[in-house]
């Protein structure tokens, strides 16, 4: 099998214990066959491999912005958010149920603990809530840009402790009231 990135030939390799995928030992692409992974994510212990706090790491950008295709079959691959802080995207063949995942994603998902939930970030719900995720931080940078981020933040706060206060009617409208 061949690099849908540049055609080098890719080799076998375990990218996580027990969990074997072709490798491009070129820049370390991976070609990740979805069922394999299943049978590995259904024989791992849970909690085996526990989330790290994710060190801050820049972003993502995306590396292979190009159209590829698949090298089993040659289709067009579809392309995947990885998470809303990221704008790198998985490669996906549908029909040979497989994943061209960059080596710089594979680390990202293990930096943050997230390589079991490769199959919840290909989904359909997994997608919207990425796009979801990014609407909303597009819209904090907005109100931050408006009111200022000190400001902003004592909003927020604010509107979750009125949301969560039990008289959340009643402060709303002494709020509202002309200072007496
Ligand atoms: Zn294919």
């Amino acid at each position: 099998m061949k690099s849908p990135v540049n055609q080098q030939d890719l080799q076998k390799q375990d990218i996580a214990p027990g969990l074997a995928a072709l490798v491009s030992p070129a820049d370390g692409g991976i070609w990740l066959d979805l069922a394999t992974y299943q049978r590995w994510l259904q024989r791992r212990v849970e909690n085996e491999d526990e989330a790290l706090p994710d060190t801050g790491s820049e972003p993502l950008a995306e590396t292979s912005p190009q159209a590829l295709f698949c090298p089993q079959c040659g289709a067009l691959l579809q392309k995947y958010r990885l998470s809303s802080e990221h704008s790198a995207r998985l490669d996906r063949c549908t029909p040979c149920h497989s994943v061209w995942i960059d080596a710089a994603e594979w680390a990202a998902l293990v930096r943050t603990g997230s390589t079991h939930s490769l199959l919840q970030v290909l989904s359909d719900a997994g997608q919207r809530s990425i796009r979801e995720a990014e609407t909303r931080q597009r819209q904090h940078a907005r109100y931050r840009e408006r009111f200022g981020a000190d400001d902003f933040a004592r909003l927020q706060a604010t509107r979750d402790w009125l949301n969560a206060h039990p008289q959340r009617a009643e402060l709303l409208a002494y709020l509202q009231k002309p200072a007496d």
